[in-house]
């Protein structure tokens, strides 16, 4: 059935060029998206300059261009969005959901969960600090139903205080992606699997902001041949444009579609429209897949 009011997006972070699992993820959001007559965004989550490599929110936008994934409206970047979330981590503090940590990295080294120091004292925001998230002390249950993962259950009691702002300034991961996806009316969050250890947090920020949940569909991982998550840091290789019909057929593939291999010689003008007819996000494969290239 359509869904008129789908809105969905692909949230890359700009730490290098587009590599084949952030394809696989570009590709699935993009073809839920259409298959639905939706709207498809794309948002540069450029938090953090330091981590980021000069030029390459450009290259991504220049490669899903290549590989035919046209966007809908303005790309959204997050560095230009320091005020919205500003506000929005003013609600969480007047609303008590946050609490400033002056922890240095030093005393927290060792702690898988925060060990709760500045829960009880008073804010001294003279000092350099965090914000955190406050975390239920009794067993507080959220759950998802994931479309490709199955039913989730996390206790929030039992999550670390997650950092929502950090003590040099940056807004953090979980407060900017729960805003923005709030903020942009996104309905339908199509990502990689590796995300859904933020999930809980992000849901129970969604319910102190007020937001609605959106419904989610948690990617398998795409694992290189030697086992390892493929990703910048393991030098996964750039997309090769001139590659693209074949890498859009490995990727839809992967993504347990079937794709006739006459589409390695199509065009990509050809590849798409047929991909999002054909869509069928319940043949994704659940468990990690192996990628051999
Ligand atoms: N920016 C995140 C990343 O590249 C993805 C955020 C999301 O899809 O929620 O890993
Ligand atoms: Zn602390």
């Amino acid at each position: 059935l359509p869904d008129q009011g789908y809105r969905g997006r692909f949230a890359p972070t700009p730490s290098g060029p587009l590599h084949f699992g952030s394809l696989v993820t570009a590709l699935a959001s993009y073809l839920d998206a259409k298959a639905h007559q939706g709207l498809w965004y794309v948002r540069i989550e450029d938090l953090d300059p330091p981590r980021e490599q000069a030029g390459a929110a450009a290259d991504i936008l220049r490669t899903l261009e290549a590989f035919g994934l046209y966007w809908d409206g303005e790309v959204v970047y997050q560095s230009q969005r320091q005020a919205l979330y500003a506000e929005c981590m003013h609600t969480l503090i007047q609303q008590q959901d946050a609490f400033a940590c002056t922890c240095s990295r030093k005393q927290l080294a060792g702690y898988a969960i925060y060990p709760g120091w500045c829960l009880q004292q008073v804010a001294d925001t003279s000092q350099p600090h965090a914000w955190r998230l406050r975390m239920p002390e009794q067993t507080c249950e959220v759950q998802i139903q994931d479309r490709c993962q199955g039913v989730y259950t996390w206790d929030l009691s039992q999550l670390t205080s997650v950092v929502l702002q950090r003590k040099d300034g940056p807004y953090a991961y979980q407060l900017a992606v729960t805003f923005d996806d709030a903020a942009q009316g996104m309905t339908h969050i199509v990502r990689g699997s590796d995300l859904l250890t933020s999930t809980p947090w992000q849901i129970d920020l969604q319910h102190r902001l007020g937001y609605r949940q959106p419904q989610y569909l948690h990617l398998p991982v795409v694992l290189a041949a030697n086992g390892q998550k493929l990703s910048k840091q393991n030098h996964a290789p750039a997309l090769i444009p001139a590659q693209a019909p074949q890498l859009l057929y490995q990727a839809l593939h992967l993504l347990g579609q079937a794709p006739d291999p006459h589409m390695q010689s199509a065009r990509i003008d050809e590849i798409l429209p047929i991909a999002i007819k054909n869509w069928q996000p319940q043949a994704i494969p659940r468990v990690l897949s192996l990628y051999q290239r």
